[in-house]
Protein backbone atom coordinates (compact mmCIF):
# COMPACT_ATOMS: atom_id res chain seq x y z
CA UNK A 1 0.00 0.00 0.00
CA UNK A 2 0.94 3.62 -1.12
CA UNK A 3 1.05 6.58 1.55
CA UNK A 4 -0.82 9.46 -0.44
CA UNK A 5 2.08 12.08 -0.97
CA UNK A 6 1.19 14.70 1.71
CA UNK A 7 1.53 11.75 4.21
CA UNK A 8 4.69 10.14 2.35
CA UNK A 9 6.95 13.32 2.23
CA UNK A 10 6.00 14.34 5.87
CA UNK A 11 7.08 10.69 6.74
CA UNK A 12 10.18 11.01 4.83
CA UNK A 13 10.77 14.50 6.55
CA UNK A 14 10.59 12.97 9.55
CA UNK A 15 13.00 10.30 9.00
CA UNK A 16 15.62 13.12 8.32
CA UNK A 17 15.63 13.80 11.74
CA UNK A 18 18.24 11.41 14.18
CA UNK A 19 17.12 8.58 15.49
CA UNK A 20 14.11 8.44 13.99
CA UNK A 21 13.11 5.54 11.84
CA UNK A 22 10.27 4.40 9.43
CA UNK A 23 7.89 3.17 11.77
CA UNK A 24 8.48 5.96 14.13
CA UNK A 25 8.40 8.60 11.70
CA UNK A 26 4.97 6.91 10.27
CA UNK A 27 3.80 7.09 13.94
CA UNK A 28 4.15 10.88 13.97
CA UNK A 29 3.15 11.24 10.51
CA UNK A 30 -0.57 10.21 11.44
CA UNK A 31 -0.12 12.19 14.79
CA UNK A 32 0.38 15.11 13.19
CA UNK A 33 -2.84 14.56 10.61
CA UNK A 34 -4.96 14.69 13.87
CA UNK A 35 -3.39 17.69 15.48
CA UNK A 36 -4.94 20.86 15.64
CA UNK A 37 -4.53 23.12 12.62
CA UNK A 38 -3.21 25.98 14.50
CA UNK A 39 -1.00 23.45 16.34
CA UNK A 40 0.55 22.34 13.24
CA UNK A 41 0.96 26.22 11.76
CA UNK A 42 2.63 27.12 14.92
CA UNK A 43 5.18 23.33 14.58
CA UNK A 44 6.01 24.77 11.13
CA UNK A 45 6.73 28.30 11.51
CA UNK A 46 8.83 27.41 14.32
CA UNK A 47 10.91 25.22 11.47
CA UNK A 48 11.31 28.09 9.57
CA UNK A 49 12.20 30.61 12.39
CA UNK A 50 15.17 28.22 13.26
CA UNK A 51 16.67 28.73 9.78
CA UNK A 52 15.41 32.02 8.94
CA UNK A 53 15.68 33.83 12.26
CA UNK A 54 19.32 32.72 14.08
CA UNK A 55 22.59 32.95 12.33
CA UNK A 56 25.85 32.24 13.66
CA UNK A 57 27.43 35.06 16.11
CA UNK A 58 30.04 37.18 13.74
CA UNK A 59 32.21 36.87 16.72
CA UNK A 60 32.31 33.46 18.72
CA UNK A 61 29.94 31.48 15.71
CA UNK A 62 27.02 30.78 18.54
CA UNK A 63 23.81 31.07 17.38
CA UNK A 64 22.00 34.15 17.93
CA UNK A 65 19.28 36.23 16.83
CA UNK A 66 21.56 39.65 16.35
CA UNK A 67 25.03 39.91 14.48
CA UNK A 68 26.56 39.58 17.78
CA UNK A 69 25.48 37.23 20.49
CA UNK A 70 24.50 38.10 24.22
CA UNK A 71 27.00 36.37 25.78
CA UNK A 72 29.89 38.39 23.21
CA UNK A 73 27.93 41.73 24.51
CA UNK A 74 28.41 41.29 27.48
CA UNK A 75 30.72 43.67 29.32
CA UNK A 76 30.39 42.21 32.64
CA UNK A 77 31.99 38.70 31.31
CA UNK A 78 35.73 38.15 31.44
CA UNK A 79 37.17 38.20 27.87
CA UNK A 80 40.82 36.90 29.02
CA UNK A 81 39.48 33.16 28.57
CA UNK A 82 37.72 31.46 25.40
CA UNK A 83 36.04 28.41 26.17
CA UNK A 84 36.28 26.32 22.50
CA UNK A 85 33.12 23.74 22.11
CA UNK A 86 32.08 21.61 19.03
CA UNK A 87 28.76 22.29 19.01
CA UNK A 88 25.79 25.93 20.18
CA UNK A 89 24.02 23.29 22.67
CA UNK A 90 27.40 22.89 24.30
CA UNK A 91 27.48 26.49 25.36
CA UNK A 92 23.86 25.80 26.48
CA UNK A 93 25.12 23.20 28.87
CA UNK A 94 27.96 25.46 30.00
CA UNK A 95 25.87 28.28 30.99
CA UNK A 96 23.42 26.50 32.71
CA UNK A 97 26.18 25.78 35.15
CA UNK A 98 26.42 29.35 35.97
CA UNK A 99 30.50 29.63 36.91
CA UNK A 100 32.13 29.82 34.22
CA UNK A 101 32.44 33.83 32.92
CA UNK A 102 34.35 34.18 30.22
CA UNK A 103 34.01 33.84 26.56
CA UNK A 104 33.14 31.01 24.51
CA UNK A 105 33.88 29.71 20.59
CA UNK A 106 32.07 27.55 18.58
CA UNK A 107 33.72 25.27 15.94
CA UNK A 108 30.15 23.69 14.51
CA UNK A 109 32.08 20.50 14.22
CA UNK A 110 35.55 18.56 14.72
CA UNK A 111 38.19 17.29 12.64
CA UNK A 112 37.44 13.81 11.35
CA UNK A 113 39.69 12.42 8.46
CA UNK A 114 37.54 9.44 8.19
CA UNK A 115 34.54 12.18 7.25
CA UNK A 116 36.82 14.67 5.08
CA UNK A 117 36.33 17.09 7.82
CA UNK A 118 39.32 19.60 7.92
CA UNK A 119 40.66 22.62 9.40
CA UNK A 120 39.12 24.84 6.89
CA UNK A 121 35.55 22.85 7.20
CA UNK A 122 35.51 23.85 10.80
CA UNK A 123 35.64 27.48 12.65
CA UNK A 124 38.99 27.78 13.29
CA UNK A 125 40.39 30.43 10.98
CA UNK A 126 38.13 33.44 13.27
CA UNK A 127 39.36 31.57 16.65
CA UNK A 128 43.07 32.06 15.34
CA UNK A 129 41.68 35.73 14.44
CA UNK A 130 40.06 36.62 17.36
CA UNK A 131 42.89 35.41 19.22
CA UNK A 132 45.53 38.19 17.38
CA UNK A 133 43.28 40.53 17.94
CA UNK A 134 42.04 40.43 21.69
CA UNK A 135 43.14 40.07 25.35
CA UNK A 136 42.94 36.22 25.47
CA UNK A 137 45.45 34.61 27.62
CA UNK A 138 43.90 31.06 28.42
CA UNK A 139 42.06 28.94 25.56
CA UNK A 140 40.28 25.99 27.68
CA UNK A 141 39.87 23.53 24.98
CA UNK A 142 35.92 22.05 25.46
CA UNK A 143 35.70 19.25 22.55
CA UNK A 144 34.27 16.14 23.68
CA UNK A 145 36.04 13.10 24.78
CA UNK A 146 36.16 10.91 21.91
CA UNK A 147 39.00 10.66 19.25
CA UNK A 148 38.01 13.20 16.95
CA UNK A 149 37.37 15.33 19.97
CA UNK A 150 40.76 14.72 21.01
CA UNK A 151 42.52 14.98 18.05
CA UNK A 152 40.79 18.41 17.55
CA UNK A 153 42.09 19.38 20.83
CA UNK A 154 46.07 18.38 19.62
CA UNK A 155 45.60 20.44 16.43
CA UNK A 156 44.50 23.59 18.13
CA UNK A 157 47.06 23.38 21.23
CA UNK A 158 49.75 23.00 18.79
CA UNK A 159 48.02 25.79 16.65
CA UNK A 160 47.83 28.47 19.41
CA UNK A 161 50.54 27.81 22.09
CA UNK A 162 53.33 29.13 19.92
CA UNK A 163 51.46 32.85 20.29
CA UNK A 164 52.29 32.56 23.63
CA UNK A 165 48.41 31.54 24.78
CA UNK A 166 47.54 29.39 27.67
CA UNK A 167 45.94 25.97 26.14
CA UNK A 168 43.99 23.86 28.71
CA UNK A 169 41.63 21.30 28.06
CA UNK A 170 38.51 19.93 30.33
CA UNK A 171 39.29 17.48 33.31
CA UNK A 172 37.94 13.98 32.04
CA UNK A 173 35.19 13.71 35.48
CA UNK A 174 33.70 13.59 31.59
CA UNK A 175 33.91 9.76 31.01
CA UNK A 176 35.99 8.97 27.53
CA UNK A 177 33.33 9.10 24.62
CA UNK A 178 31.23 11.00 26.29
CA UNK A 179 29.32 14.61 25.70
CA UNK A 180 29.58 17.64 27.12
CA UNK A 181 25.74 17.80 25.93
CA UNK A 182 25.04 14.74 28.35
CA UNK A 183 27.07 16.32 31.24
CA UNK A 184 25.64 17.13 34.55
CA UNK A 185 26.48 20.61 36.22
CA UNK A 186 28.71 19.40 38.77
CA UNK A 187 30.56 17.13 36.50
CA UNK A 188 30.89 19.96 34.30
CA UNK A 189 32.08 22.45 37.21
CA UNK A 190 34.45 19.62 37.95
CA UNK A 191 35.97 19.28 34.49
CA UNK A 192 36.38 23.45 34.45
CA UNK A 193 38.33 23.74 37.92
CA UNK A 194 40.06 20.88 37.03
CA UNK A 195 41.74 21.91 33.90
CA UNK A 196 44.79 20.81 32.90
CA UNK A 197 47.68 22.56 30.84
CA UNK A 198 47.90 20.97 27.15
ZN1 LIG B 1 29.16 35.48 20.30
Amino acid sequence: MHYPTPIAKLIESYMKLPGIGAKTAARLAFYTIDMKEDDVTEFAKALISVKRDLHYCDVCGNITESAVCSICQDTSRDKSVVLVVEESKDVMSMEKMREYRGQYHVLHGVLSPMDGTGPDDINITSLIQRLHNDEINEVIIATNATTEGEATAMYLSRLIKPAGIKVTRLAHGLSVGSDIEYADEVTLLKAVEGRREM
